[in-house]
């Protein structure tokens, strides 16, 4: 075990194993969790008293997450001038399960972004972020529960490489002057960002997705790409995900155009893989939502796309996400630390209440999962919510964070 200078590691508890695949969750498994700057403490105070009691009643006690606080962020700053401490990224390593609450985004530092530097340091490559309606919750949308998509963004590669240069940088010079070289032609003074996409990297990203469609019996999967303009990277996205559907999942996928073809050898149940182009996907999710289930994508598409489907179902407050790699995943708000709100018991916490509905989903404890959902349901039901629902829901009475906790709690029992 790795030695912690400001993080407490809980007495009573165990490592989550990783053998085969697979993790082993003992009952006592050490959960390191970061609690986030801004609103970051009222949600985490919320959250974790959902969790356990969640956890509480479907186990009665045999199970419960020891958790750990680990720091990043403005609590780490203070604590030990440092951003994000080596041992946090360390604790995340070796628990292999984290949750984590929104973080300030240092300006002017050496980080580019908190969030960005764990998901690199820990290969966390996948962004999975699953939108679903809520009954009662506004939408602008017409029928908003005919959307229920998992979108996988690959989280290590294209403009989150980070690789770019100030314009008129000797770097931005030298990369002009040998795109010249090559043939081709930049205007000068321009600035330059390079969009790395890698075989290994998009293959693994679908394979995630397939996997995940396969296990949740999911009808399909769908391929976003700018492959029409951007065939070497983007393009290539689409191949190599078609490739790893045909090469390591033979007859439980089907190719969309291979669909009716008799003799395609896949059972009746495949998983459909198809590929839609990424402006393309946009009026596809507003007009035909029903379509579409997983979606798995380069980067920079799947950024947008997340938060324009969230926005479809109601906003960012009721929207999770996790960051999953091999063995080690970290939950997180999808939200910011909205700072305006900071210690108002005001915030909306169901984000990082659904991103623990999908650590406990990934733990293997679904029974939690549901539990917490119906909860969710049931306090959204009841119209006790926070200020960002209830102004979007007529007759809704406005609860603090701490309340709407409860209200979540209450709705578990009905
Ligand atoms: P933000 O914190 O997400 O807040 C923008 C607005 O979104 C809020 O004013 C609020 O809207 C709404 N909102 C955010 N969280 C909500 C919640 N839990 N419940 C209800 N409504 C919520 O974005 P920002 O102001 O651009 O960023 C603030 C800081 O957060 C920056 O330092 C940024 O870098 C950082 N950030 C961190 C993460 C992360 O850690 N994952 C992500 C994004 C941004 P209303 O004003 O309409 O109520």
């Amino acid at each position: 075990m790795a030695t912690y200078k400001y993080a407490k590691v809980p007495a009573k508890g165990a490592r989550i194993g990783y053998e085969g695949g697979e993790l082993q969750v003992p009952d006592h498994p050490i959960i390191p969790f970061i609690e986030g700057d801004g609103t970051g403490a009222d949600i985490w105070r919320a959250s974790v008293r959902v969790f356990d009691a969640a956890v509480e009643k479907c186990y009665g006690g045999k199970r419960k997450v020891a958790w750990m606080e680990v720091y990043a962020g403005e609590k780490a700053f203070t604590l030990c001038k440092d951003w994000l401490p080596e041992e946090t990224v360390d604790a995340m390593r070796e628990f292999r399960v984290a949750i984590k609450g929104p973080l300030t985004t240092p300006i002017g530092g050496g980080i580019r972004s908190l969030n960005v530097a764990l998901r690199q340091l820990l290969d966390l490559y996948s962004c999975i972020r699953p939108v679903r309606y809520f009954e009662g919750v506004g939408s602008p949308m017409k029928e908003p529960g005919l959307l229920d998509i998992v979108v996988f963004r690959e989280n290590t590669e294209d403009v989150y490489a980070g690789i770019e240069w100030k314009a008129d940088s000797p770097e931005a010079n030298r990369v002009i002057a040998l795109i010249k070289e090559l043939g081709m032609n930049v205007r000068a003074h321009s600035a330059i960002g390079i969009k790395p996409m890698s075989e290994f990297g998009s293959k693994r990203l679908v394979r995630m997705a397939i996997q995940y469609a396969l296990k949740h019996n999911l009808p399909s999967v769908t391929l976003v790409h700018k492959g029409n303009i951007m065939k070497f990277t983007e393009g290539a996205f689409r191949d190599w995900g078609y490739e790893v559907a045909r090469d390591e999942f033979a007859g439980r996928v089907v190719a969309e155009a291979d669909l009716g073809k008799a003799g395609n050898g896949a059972r009746a149940d495949a998983v459909v893989i198809k590929d839609r182009i990424a402006d393309s996907i946009f009026q596809q999710l507003l007009l035909r939502p029903a379509e579409y289930s997983v979606l798995a994508t380069p980067n920079l598409n799947g950024d947008y796309l997340s938060d324009a489907a969230a926005a479809q179902v109601g906003g960012l407050g009721i929207a999770p996400g996790g960051n999953v790699g091999d063995g080690v995943a970290v939950f997180e708000a999808t939200h910011g630390t909205a700072p305006k709100y900071a210690n108002l018991d005001k915030i909306n916490p169901g984000s990082v209440i659904l991103s623990g509905v999908m650590m406990f989903e990934y733990l293997g404890w679904t029974e939690v999962s549901t539990m917490i959902v119906r909860g969710l349901e049931n306090a959204i039901a009841s119209k006790h919510v926070t200020y960002d629902l209830a102004r979007q829901m007529p007759g809704a009475v406005e609860v603090s964070t701490s309340a709407f906790g409860d209200q979540i709690i209450k709705g578990m029992d009905r």
